[in-house]
């Protein structure tokens, strides 16, 4: 049974903690529990290798219901639909075409989503009236065991409050979800940490809505001509994509973004920081090792002169590991948005990364938290 929520509406979030590195089948009998719950109607959040998600049976329109409750999703968001196997595409998708099989055998399990015309099974609030669904196959052997000891395709968004930078950690989860979800399973840090590629195939040639945890040239390799959606400014044009509608991956804080030169961003940001720390507002920076190490010395921060105490007490780093390294950046950079949070910083200044590979995903993400705080230098 589910436990009822109790009179002010919380649940009893339980919280169970495997090791992804186990083997199969001794991850699946761990998440028989939770697999249970999921078909009892319930809500389990779980680690991909993207980020967290909140999952729901998909073919359940009241546990899908809940997921957006949990949340506080907008209704016009349409939930992925994430899968264990080949066979259950059939009967998620009316129709697999011959491109989008190829993107399937050759990136999953994997961070690819490909939105494909919607089989009857799949109910309305999943996909928010659209006649489309969102698919995908999760590589993470936590999410694969859960799908399977489940039997049910399950329906999962990223696992944070509405609108906040999506959970890398379980700690993320447990903090924006206890008490709102039946289950947490810990599986440790998810590897990616950026969401994944989301591919519209309804459309010729096929369209990215999301950049992703797979790389646009590496989908150019299999169709040459996808095309992408870049940026706020296109956003409003499409309605495929009603999510890229809504605020996404902010923290609480403002944040800029900081374009430009290396050396220029570098610059710009000790002149802000400077500046409103000088005033007495608690600075947050986002930046990567080079950066922290560059505006440490042009900062002074480990100086002790008294003139600079101001600076020392009021600006925060969350360093996202290497500019050289856009993985270690993408893994990171929610976790540093919220370490800023935390922080209590009043406003965050941020730089920005080469739109190669994932540093595409990382710029989408940056670009939507500061929702047009752009300063081009
Ligand atoms: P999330 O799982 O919270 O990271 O968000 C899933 C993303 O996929 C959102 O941007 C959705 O708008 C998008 N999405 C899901 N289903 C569809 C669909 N049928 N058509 C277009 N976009 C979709
Ligand atoms: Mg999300």
């Amino acid at each position: 049974m589910l436990d009822a929520p109790d009179e002010q509406g919380k649940l009893a979030t339980v919280r169970i903690q495997v090791d992804p590195r186990g083997p199969a089948d001794t991850l699946e009998e761990e998440l028989g529990e939770a697999a249970r719950v999921l078909r009892q109607g319930g809500t389990v959040a779980f680690p991909t290798e993207t980020v967290y998600g909140l999952g729901g049976n998909a073919l359940d329109r009241r546990a899908v219901a809940r997921i957006f409750v949990a949340k506080g999703r907008p209704q016009d968001n349409p939930l992925i639909v994430h899968i264990a196997e080949m066979e259950a595409l059939e009967t998620i998708a009316s129709s697999v075409s011959p491109e989008a099989r190829r993107l399937a055998d050759r990136f999953w399990p994997g961070p690819l989503t490909l939105i494909l015309p919607k089989s009857d099974i799949i109910p309305n609030e999943v996909t928010a009236g659209l006649e489309s669904v969102a698919v995908r196959m999760p590589s993470h052997p936590v999410a694969c065991a859960l799908i399977r000891a489940a039997g049910v395709p399950v329906a999962a968004p990223s696992a944070n409050m509405s609108g906040r930078p999506s959970p890398t950690a379980a700690d993320h989860v447990w903090r924006d979800m206890a008490g709102r979800i039946d289950v947490l399973v810990d599986g440790g840090l998810t590897d990616i940490g950026v969401e994944s590629t989301v591919l519209d195939m309804t459309c010729r040639p096929p369209v990215i809505l999301r950049p992703g945890g797979v790389a646009l040239e590496a989908i150019r390799e299999l169709i040459p001509e996808t095309r992408i959606l870049t940026g706020a400014d296109d956003v409003d044009a499409t309605p495929r994509s009603p999510g890229l509608r809504h605020k996404h991956y902010s923290p609480s804080s403002e944040l800029w973004l900081v374009v430009g030169e290396w050396e220029s961003q570098v610059r710009e940001i000790e002149k802000r920081a400077q500046a409103e720390a000088r005033r007495g507002r608690r600075v947050g920076l986002l930046v990567s090792a080079e950066t922290a190490a560059e505006l440490r010395a042009l900062l002074a921060l480990e100086s002790d002169v008294p003139e600079n105490k101001s600076l020392k007490r009021n600006i925060v780093a969350a360093e996202v590991g290497s500019r050289g390294n856009l993985s270690e950046v993408a893994s990171a950079l929610f976790d540093g948005m919220r370490r800023l949070d935390e922080a209590n910083v009043g406003i965050i200044f941020a730089e920005s990364y080469d739109t190669a590979g994932v540093g595409l995903a990382i710029m989408n993400r940056l670009t939507m938290a500061a929702g047009g705080r752009v300063v081009r230098v």
